[in-house]
C-alpha cells in the first residue's frame, strides 16, 4: 500500500520506501564490518520488525541465521501497557552465539531493555540491538542500540511494519498518523 492510497489518514511521510532501503544498505555495511569473522544470528521481533528484518537480512552480504521472537508490551492503543511478556520464544540456543536483535522502533525502551536483559541471561557471546527508528524524547528505560536508522520526534508513526491497531503495517513508507484516526 502506498501513502497516496491512505493519504487522508496521514499527516506526513517521514521516510519513503527508497530512503528506508538505502539506510538499511548502510547499516548492513556497518554490521558486516563489525561482525567480520564471527557467526551472526539476527533475531527479529514480531510483528513490527518483520519488514526491517527481511530487508536487512537480504542486504547483508554474508552468511547468517534468522530467528524470531514475539513480545507483547502494548495494548491495542498508542501507549505501552508497561508489562512485557514473551509470546513466542527463540527456537535457537544462543549460548556462545553473537546475537543481533532487529527491531523497528525504540519508544520508551521498555521492551528492548527487558529483552536485552532476558537474552543476557542465556550465555550469548554478545547481544546487540539494531533499530530502524528511535524516539529519544520518549526513552525512559536504558537501551543502547549499536545501530540506529534514524532518530525521530515523539510522534506516533505507522508503516513499514509499524501498526496502529494492527493496520498500516503494509504501508511501504513510514508516516505520521493523523490524530483524527486515533482520537
Ligand atoms: P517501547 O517498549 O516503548 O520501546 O515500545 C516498543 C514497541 O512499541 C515497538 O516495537 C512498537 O511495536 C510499539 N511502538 C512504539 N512507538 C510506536 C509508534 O510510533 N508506532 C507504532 N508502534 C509503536
Ligand atoms: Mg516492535
Amino acid at each position: 500500500m502506498d501513502a497516496t492510497q491512505v493519504e487522508d489518514d496521514l499527516v506526513e511521510v517521514l521516510f519513503t520506501e527508497k530512503q528506508i532501503h538505502d539506510r538499511l544498505e548502510e547499516l548492513a555495511q556497518e554490521i558486516t564490518a563489525d561482525y567480520e569473522g564471527r557467526d551472526l544470528l539476527i533475531v527479529g521481533i514480531l510483528r513490527g520488525a518483520a519488514m526491517v528484518m527481511v530487508d536487512l537480512a537480504r542486504a547483508l552480504p554474508r552468511h547468517l541465521e534468522m530467528d524470531w521472537m514475539a513480545i507483547s508490551s502494548y495494548g491495542s492503543g498508542t501507549k505501552s501497557s508497561g508489562v512485557v511478556r514473551i509470546l513466542k520464544d527463540l527456537d535457537t540456543d544462543i549460548s556462545g552465539r553473537h546475537v543481533l536483535i532487529v527491531d523497528e522502533i525504540i519508544d520508551t525502551g521498555l521492551t528492548l531493555s527487558w529483552l536485552v536483559n532476558n537474552l543476557g541471561t542465556r550465555n550469548a557471546a554478545s547481544v546487540e540491538v539494531c533499530t530502524l527508528l528511535r524516539k529519544p524524547d520518549a526513552l525512559t528505560m536504558p537501551v543502547d542500540p549499536r545501530y540506529v536508522g534514524w532518530d525521530i520526534p515523539n510522534e506516533f508513526v505507522v508503516g513499514y511494519g509499524l501498526d496502529y491497531r494492527q493496520q498500516y503495517r503494509n504501508l511501504r513508507d513510514i508516516a505520521t498518523l493523523a490524530p483524527h484516526v486515533y482520537t
